[in-house]
């Protein structure tokens, strides 16, 4: 108070008919000095000849840059009107704020005009600077809404992002697309979180360049991504861009020794007028995700896609359930020798029908049992029940039977349990040579804990037991392991050779790997063969056995026994 009247004081001094009510320096160093303990920019303006000028003004002002009692002060430029106004009229406050500055160096002031009394011609202007403050808090808005390893939008800015585009109308001309990697939750659990970050990292430029620069991609989940689409013309355009994405990550990523395939799930939903938020239309994308791991393609979002993604999510309670109470059963698929066509082992492979009556396929509920856990007693349950079934065909034959029964491992299960003892007492239980076993594994299993699944399978070897990678030539391309780890069979997938008559890079992979496997000594399977022809041209190439509904379709235990009985009459 007292410091304002000061203030007060020294402006009435200033005589009425100075034209430029200008004090100099020297004669405000009074007020200056007082005035200097104000930690805020400060100017005394007054309007005697109409003009508005700068007649005082404290030294955070003019640090401020806001101005001098000499020249054109900017506070003057920019305000001179608003204070001239205020003056003019009988408010004894006026409180607005105030930007000054250009795009790059733009402060914030709170500015206060104050009155001493009701017939002055001057007033105090005060600019408290608050841009810090703002600064502050826009950064904090900022974070909320990026994502911090990717720098892209998070689910927050991705739904803002959305609102607005809501907001803006004309429903038809965007789609929201959702990309779920699949199982990547095992990428982090084989490697690591840090090669996770890279991955994703990498991913995210990747995708980025698969985009035009109207569309807008946020990470919208640990494993997921968010695309706001734009459509200029027409619903093709999201096709293009799927192509495009599908397209980029067809090239596997390169980490460290590893060649990593990312493959995805992609569900798209279309803006609509019936649209009401962005929520609704990331759960319709999200439908359509659910619909797209299925089927293995980019799906649209369909309205009835609400009761599939429902079943969906009592897939993990009802398999936890069949598992607990038995429900789950194996079915065994023959696996011959391509020179004679004898059958030599059945693959075991799981099935389980629901309460319904419907029965899933272990490519839907394997993936759920590796994320939710259950794989172990799953994995459990069928090396017992492969065994079991084995013994039984060898009491019914009077003898060993002449088959191998394989079990399927799959990578979370071995990194999850501890297999080869499990292994041991399911061969004793049953008195089964562990020659009579064999373990399918995958590539990926490797790359976990190299180490430890390394010693599973030397223990698994030393019972006696055969080892054979699975699905060979889709995973991760790292072919030190083959030399150095007791592999005995390598199965080819089934992708590179059905219909690989009709295509010859499918010839040259498949020929590729039955030389390789021969320079390393070990045998080949092929899977998947669906015509006789193939069956010879396999045989003709050097393949040693051949799976697939050629032979026969998977088949429950007893009509396996019959099959073999078959063959062998
Ligand atoms: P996989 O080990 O590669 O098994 C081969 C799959 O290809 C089986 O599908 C089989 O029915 C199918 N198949 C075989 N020959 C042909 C053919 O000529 N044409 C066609 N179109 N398909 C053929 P399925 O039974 O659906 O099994 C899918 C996958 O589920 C298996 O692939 C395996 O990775 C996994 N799986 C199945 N049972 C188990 C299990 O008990 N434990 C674990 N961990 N995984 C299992
Ligand atoms: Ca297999
Ligand atoms: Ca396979």
């Amino acid at each position: 108070m007292a410091l304002g009247l000061s203030r007060a004081k020294a402006a009435k001094a200033v005589p009425a008919e100075s034209a430029a009510v200008v004090l100099r320096p020297d004669e405000i160093a009074g007020i200056a000095a007082s005035i200097e303990l104000i930690p805020v920019p400060l100017a005394l303006v007054g309007r005697p000849d109409h003009a508005v000028v700068v007649a005082a003004a404290n030294r955070a002002f003019r640090a401020a840059g806001l101005g001098n009692t000499a020249g054109e002060a900017p506070v003057i430029v920019a305000l001179g009107d608003r204070i001239a106004t205020f003056l003019a009229g009988e408010a004894v406050n006026d409180d607005f704020t105030w930007e000054f500055g250009d795009a790059v160096d733009c402060r914030h002031f709170r500015v206060t005009l104050a009155r001493r009394s009701p017939a002055s011609s001057y007033c105090f202007a005060t600019l408290v600077d608050h841009t810090g403050e703002l600064r502050t808090a826009r950064n904090l808005r900022r974070e909320m809404i990026t994502d911090s390893l990717t720098g892209l939008p998070n689910r927050s800015g991705f739904s803002e992002l959305l609102e607005e585009r809501i907001a803006e109308g004309g429903g038809a001309r965007y789609a929201v697309l959702i990309i779920d990697l699949d199982r990547f939750s095992r990428v982090n659990a084989c490697m690591g979180s840090m090669a996770g970050d890279e991955l994703l990292i990498t991913l995210a430029r990747r995708l980025k360049g698969a985009l035009r620069a109207s569309d807008m991609l946020a990470r919208t989940g640990g494993d997921e991504f968010g695309i706001l689409l734009a459509l200029e013309e027409s619903e093709a355009e999201a096709e293009q861009v799927v192509r495009r994405i599908q397209e980029t990550l067809a090239t596997p990523f390169r980490m460290s020794d590893f060649e990593i395939r990312v493959s995805c799930s992609i569900g798209i939903a279309f803006g609509s007028d019936a649209v009401e938020d962005s929520e609704d239309l990331i759960r319709h994308a999200h439908f359509a995700v659910k619909r797209s791991k299925t089927s293995g393609q980019a799906e649209y979002y369909q309205t009835q896609a609400l009761d599939i993604a429902r079943e969906q999510f009592g897939i993990e309670t009802e398999l936890r359930r069949a598992i607990e109470n038995g429900a789950m059963r194996l079915t065994y698929h023959p696996i011959c020798d391509l020179a004679t066509g004898q059958v030599v082992a059945f693959e075991s492979l799981a099935r389980w029908t629901d309460d319904h009556g419907h029965e899933h396929s272990p490519a839907d509920f394997i993936p759920v049992a590796e994320e939710s856990g259950l794989i172990v007693p799953l994995g459990r349950w069928a090396i017992e029940e492969a065994a079991r079934t084995l013994r039984s065909w060898d009491v019914r034959a009077g003898g060993e039977c002449g088959v191998r029964v394989a079990v399927n491992l799959s990578a979370i299960q071995l990194q999850r349990d501890d297999i080869a003892p499990v292994v041991e007492q399911a061969l004793l239980r049953n008195q089964l040579a562990g020659s009579r076993f064999t373990l399918e594994l995958t590539e990926s299993a490797l790359i976990s804990d190299p180490e430890r699944v390394a010693e599973t399978m030397h223990q698994l070897k030393s019972l006696g037991a055969t080892l054979a990678m699975d699905d060979f030539g889709t995973g991760y391309s790292n072919l030190a392991y083959l030399q150095k780890l007791p592999i005995d069979v390598l199965k080819m997938d089934r992708s590179f050779v059905t219909g690989m008559l009709a295509d010859r890079d499918k010839v040259a992979i498949v020929r590729a790997i039955l030389s390789l496997a021969q320079a390393l000594g070990k045998e080949t399977t092929a899977e998947g063969i669906e015509t006789n022809e193939l069956a010879q041209t396999l045989a003709a190439l050097g393949c040693t056995y051949g799976q697939g509904f050629v032979y026969a379709k998977p088949l429950e235990a007893d009509e396996a026994y019959a099959y073999l009985v078959a063959s062998r009459a």
